[in-house]
């Protein structure tokens, strides 16, 4: 029998009733697997020892053998420091205590040999070294230890409190002692052979005391590789049994509709990637399974002439379509946009929205009920409990960010069976993410735009440049284009974004008077039919200037506007300042982003607006918004598996990850339940996963 590894870490020897506390509440250490699941955060050679001399300012975790020549004690601001003097043979340097002052002085050996580590600090002229780790230089070439030495997680109250590295080292190596360093093996057999992983219990021992680099990279590689392996597994496995339990209706014909469509009234050759994702959107709803695609397509790819489409091969199946955005313009301007293709088809199609009369609503709920409703757009209005459909076969839902999950299941709700879902984004996901947090969930991407779209040009300026940019609005308008200027709106200071807008409006009223210029204004605090009036003057033309809050952030088309000034632009984050990007560049013009910022930017600042001049590639965007900000605060990510990855990073290793899918993959496709004896240990490591919260607690 081996050690159970849900023992309480109370019972390891060296840690204890204070210690476990600690470790329970500074690192959620409670069992013995927790701790073993505790990886290094990084290694440090330690065959490596420098000399006084050769330090530089801010060297890190540096190793220096020599020995203290005396203490003295500093009075500061509050209670003293205790400063040690310490020599090799090229120099002097610091030692600095501020707390455990008495315990140094009690026991460290005055004139004797010792190894010291840590990071050291250059200080009124002189190298300094706080709070280092000591040991004898005695006993450090007694102790048997690996050239690498592990830096594990740590906080500054375990540090105050004595739980140094060497002390957690230790506490890890004891339960390598108790346990025999034998751990449960957790693959299967053929894998481990045919990727050459190293077993279980070996991978463990040298994550946490590397023999060399060697080790340590195989060591990495097997528990990444397991790590990101039980997720696709489960992810995979979840969206089989979604498939197996959840059935759609099948769209057995593609029909008069589309076919009609296609032929006579398409006012633009579809683009390779639309027809290929229209192929894929068609697969599934001929299917028997409940469609749930996620339609990722950077702004201006064309999304709406897919989702109209697709709406059509619902209706050539006698059921209803709907599409649901998230604002009141983007519902409109959709509405209009459809209503147009569907009157050439004899369609019938209605919007709802807040804004949605008594007598109109009712109307709609009746015809909704009856069937001769076929199409309805609107808001969230369509989520209401009296919107009801006599057969919903398919529900799109554009901008899938704005809306939560809860709302969506909401739609699904509205059937006996639930309709094929179409989500639609414009905010790419990088592709590893995607897999890491949908698994096989489907995905279609159209990663082409239109022929004939010109790149943006987008320049950074400071608001002390603002003279010369409000010459280049003037001459563009001119020319006789539109611009959008675009002022911050984040919920906390709705107040204070509102007096900037307010302000800005002003000042740009005063710099582009009456009667030439016009000026439209649009936010959050209008009314809707006020908001869609501003919005009307600046679709038709009636304005030149549309000054704004990011409600106009979504969808809208005004293919004559080429100027978006995006004021504050460092508050932004980048999604949104490529979201709000894509508002121009819709037309033949070359278009215009000016990115307006102060003059303190913070480096995240510094880096979105960098990356927003260099690229206006979506994908590109999403992944240098995947690395500043983690996978944490991505849409989507909250409840997925990749935020507690505890080795792994979807980052960096998008290689591992694609191999772990692979084999994933290939294992359910020949064994979808796992039965087979050779793949035994993952069926019970899987199952274990279910019961813990996250893959590293399950072993025992
Ligand atoms: P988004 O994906 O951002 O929703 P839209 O569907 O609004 O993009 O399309 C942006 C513009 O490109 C629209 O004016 C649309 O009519 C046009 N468009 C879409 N597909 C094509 C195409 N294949 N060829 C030419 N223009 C297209
Ligand atoms: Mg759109």
């Amino acid at each position: 029998m081996s050690t159970n590894l849900q023992t309480p870490i109370d019972y390891l020897k060296g840690v204890g009733p204070n210690r476990a506390e600690l470790l329970r509440s500074e690192l959620g250490i409670h069992t013995y697997q927790d701790l073993i699941n505790l990886f290094p955060n990084r290694y440090l050679d330690r065959t490596k020892y420098y000399k006084i001399s050769d330090l530089q300012r801010n060297s890190a975790d540096v190793q220096i053998t020599g020995k203290i020549t005396g203490f003295k004690e500093i009075a500061q601001k509050r209670g003293k420091r205790l400063v040690g003097t310490f020599e090799d043979d090229t120099g002097r340097m610091e030692l600095v205590w501020f707390r455990g002052q008495k315990w140094i002085r009690d026991s460290i050996k005055i004139n004797t040999p010792y190894v010291i580590f840590g990071k050291v600090n250059w200080f009124n002229g002189v190298f300094s070294m706080p709070h280092p780790d000591m040991e004898l230089l005695s006993e450090h070439e007694k102790n048997l230890r690996s050239s690498m030495q592990s830096i594990y997680p740590s906080t500054e109250k375990l540090s105050n409190k004595g739980i140094t590295n060497r002390v957690m080292t230790k506490i890890i190596q004891s339960l390598f002692i108790e346990t025999k360093g034998r751990f449960q093996e957790t693959l299967s057999e053929s894998l481990m052979s045919e990727l050459k992983l190293l077993p279980k219990s070996e991978a463990l021992f040298n994550i946490h005391f590397p023999k060399n680099q060697e080790l340590l990279a195989h060591s990495e590689f097997r528990l990444k590789f397991e790590e990101l392996f039980y997720i696709q597994l489960q992810l995979i496995l979840k969206n089989l049994i979604h498939k197996s339990k959840i059935k759609g209706f099948p769209f057995e014909s593609v029909g008069h509709y589309f076919n009609t469509f296609y032929k006579d009234h398409l006012p633009f050759d579809l683009t390779n990637a639309q027809k290929r994702v229209l192929k894929e959107i068609r697969q599934d709803l001929g299917s028997n399974a409940q469609m749930n695609r996620l339609l990722q397509g950077d702004v201006g790819s064309g999304k709406t002439i897919v989702a109209f489409m697709s709406m059509l091969m619902a209706l050539d199946n006698d059921f209803q379509a709907c599409l649901m955005a998230p604002t009141e313009i983007l519902s409109v301007q959709h509405y209009q946009g459809l209503q147009e293709l569907s009157n050439k088809l004899n369609i019938s199609i209605s919007l709802l929205t807040g804004s949605s009369t008594t007598l109109e609503r009712r109307k709609i709920h009746k015809s909704l009920e009856n069937g001769e409703l076929q199409i309805l757009i609107g808001t969230h209005a369509l989520l209401e409990d009296k919107v009801k459909f006599k057969n919903l076969g398919l529900a799109i839902i554009d901008e899938q960010h704005r809306f939560g999950v809860a709302q969506r299941s909401k739609l699904w709700q509205k059937n006996t069976s639930p309709p094929h879902i179409l989500v639609m984004t414009a905010t790419p996901i990088p592709r590893t993410l995607a897999m890491s947090v949908y698994g096989d969930l489907d995905i279609s991407v159209i990663d082409e735009l239109p022929p004939g779209r010109q790149t943006i040009k987008t320049v950074h300026r400071y608001d002390k440049n603002r003279l010369k940019v409000l010459r280049f609005i003037r001459d563009e308008i001119d020319k006789g284009r539109q611009v959008y200027i675009v002022y911050p709106l984040i919920q906390e200071s709705e107040t204070l974004d509102y007096k900037d807008l307010m302000d800005g409006y002003e000042s740009i009223v005063r710099e582009f008077p009456q009667p030439k210029y016009q000026i439209s204004i649009v936010h959050g605090k209008m009314k809707p039919a006020a908001k869609d009036y501003e919005m009307q003057r600046f679709v038709k033309g009636e304005t030149q200037i549309m000054v704004a809050t990011t409600v106009i952030e979504v969808g809208v088309n005004v293919p004559n506007a080429s100027v978006m000034i995006i004021e504050s632009a460092e508050r932004f984050g980048l999604s949104q300042l490529h979201q709000l990007r894509g508002r121009v560049g819709r037309g033949a013009e070359q278009s215009f982003c000016i990115l307006m910022t102060g003059h303190k930017l913070s480096q995240d600042s510094k880096v979105r607006l960098e990356t927003m001049t260099r690229t206006s590639d979506g994908f590109e965007i999403a992944e240098v918004d995947l690395r500043l900000r983690g996978p944490g605060d991505i849409m989507g990510t909250q409840q997925s598996g990749v935020l507690n990855l505890k080795i792994a990073n979807i980052i960096k290793d998008k290689d591992i990850l694609q191999s772990a899918r692979f084999y994933a993959k290939r294992i359910l496709n020949s064994d979808p339940s796992l039965s087979s004896a050779e793949n035994k240990v993952i069926l019970y490591t899987y199952r274990q996963l279910g019961k813990y919260k996250n893959i590293w607690n399950y072993i025992s």
